[in-house]
């Protein structure tokens, strides 16, 4: 928790241990001198004095202790490298913008010492703009049923799959178990684009779980307006909401029946009504050059969301790109190395799928920039059905044990799990 030193308008000032962030009071009745928690950058609780002091108090020394081992590790070594490179990575310094030419040739970087000294500069870079602050949400996945056909996807309509819809009583127990016995401040509800879902439905499981003190996150696909609306009307504020591919053509071949436009009038729309964005595209689809993937960096910093979210395309069983090649780990740590020197004080997760591709790699993104993770609080026996790619890196992971995971990672990198704080400009 934080203390809130200052509230001007609808923006507080939130003090953590003498690092201040700002946060968006929303609907939180909170006031100067209260302890609260903050998730995405929106209150979403307050506690009692007493019992923050306590929480404070056992976190005092571990916290500086982290913050220290983390500046460690974000500082940039004498690396030999091309007059090239070196010039890209001046500009960082210089505060002067990448043109896209410069984040093709970041992008083909391949030489072993070249990568390393471009990812500990976006290391350094994700140090200096957010501290050690790691934002880590809960993801509940409470339906696999899909009425889109994406080539991609392994819960897609057209493939015949054993089907799971959770209850609204199970998805608020779940949420109630994540947030009251695990900790959680945040929490994503996932699923396919199922209609069966209706606002009457879904609107008071978001009321429920809002009342917990949590950031109720929403990924549930392209479905109407009006649900988005009225489901920001019952409490939440956060939705997930990926373009995919910024190529209209690539787009529309693995999207059957939808456009990119309809895509990213919806991403327009959510944060028109308020909603927190995390927004982001797939890497490795077919037909994807080097230029894409750059284009999806920068259609995603238009975008200005609160979070990136990308992650490597992976084959699913059932699909039509079941043979499609994996991509390889080093261009996905790329691409967050370039999301971090594009959009220098951008959120970035690292996500379960580059997980996946190689188990080191949810360390190394985060030592290549990332800021952000997500812990799968599904119940077991849902999780393995919800195979939108196949051997997915938590499927047989207990929730306590993803959980203690990725605490020692964070630990073993200097990181807390705090509220990385809204950014005003935006
Ligand atoms: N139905 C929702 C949530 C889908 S799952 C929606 O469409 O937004 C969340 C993300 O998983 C998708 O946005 C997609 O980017 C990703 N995904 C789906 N299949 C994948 C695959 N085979 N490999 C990697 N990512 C995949």
């Amino acid at each position: 928790p934080g203390k809130i030193v200052e509230i001007k308008g609808k923006i507080g000032v939130v003090d953590y241990f003498g690092e201040q962030k700002n946060v968006l009071m929303d609907f939180a009745k909170a006031k100067v001198g209260d302890y609260v928690y903050a998730q995405g950058g929106l209150v979403v609780n307050t506690i009692s004095e007493r019992e923050a002091l306590e929480i404070l108090e056992a976190w005092k020394d571990m916290f500086f202790a982290l913050k220290k081992a983390d500046e460690k590790l974000s500082v940039i070594e004498d690396i030999p490298a091309s007059q090239k490179l070196l010039a890209i990575l001046q500009k960082v310094n210089l505060g002067k913008p990448f043109v896209k030419e410069e984040l093709l040739s970041l992008l083909r970087t391949s030489n072993k010492d070249e990568l390393r000294l471009f990812y500990e500069n976006a290391n350094n870079v994700r140090q200096k703009t957010h501290g050690n602050a790691c934002c880590v949400h809960g993801i509940l996945e409470f339906s696999n049923v899909c009425e889109q056909n994406c080539f991609y996807c392994g819960i897609r309509k057209g493939k015949r799959l054993k089907h799971y819809r959770m209850s609204s009583g199970e998805i608020i127990g779940a949420a109630r178990y994540a947030a009251e016995e695990l900790g959680f401040k945040a929490l994503v509800l996932q699923s396919g684009e199922d209609s069966w879902y209706t606002a009457e439905i879904l609107a008071p499981v978001v009321e429920a779980i809002r009342a917990m003190g949590v950031l109720v996150f929403l990924s549930i696909g392209s479905r109407e307006k009006e649900l988005y609306k009225s489901l920001y009307e019952a409490g939440a504020r956060a939705a997930l909401l990926r373009f995919e591919t910024s190529n209209e053509k690539i787009f529309e071949s693995v999207r059957p029946g939808t456009t990119l436009k309809g895509r990213l009038e919806l991403i327009e729309y959510l944060k028109k009504l308020g909603y927190v964005l995390a927004t982001g595209f797939i890497v490795g689809l077919p037909n994807e050059r080097e230029e894409d993937v750059v284009n999806n960096i920068l259609l995603t910093k238009s975008l200005k969301p609160e979070m990136y979210s990308f992650g490597p395309f992976i084959p699913a069983a059932g699909t039509p790109l079941v043979k499609h090649a994996l991509v390889d780990k080093n261009l996905l740590l790329k691409v967050i190395a370039i999301a971090r020197l594009a959009d220098q004080d951008s959120n970035i997760l690292v996500t379960t799928a580059l997980e996946t591709l190689d188990k080191r790699a949810k360390r190394e993104g985060m030592l290549a920039g990332a800021n952000s993770l997500m812990i799968n609080i599904t119940p077991r026996r849902y999780k393995k059905l919800y195979c939108i790619y196949d051997n997915r890196a938590d499927n047989n992971i207990a929730i306590k044990k993803g959980i203690k995971e990725t605490i020692d990672l964070l630990h073993s990198l200097g990181r807390a799990p705090t509220d990385l704080g809204v950014h005003i400009a935006r």
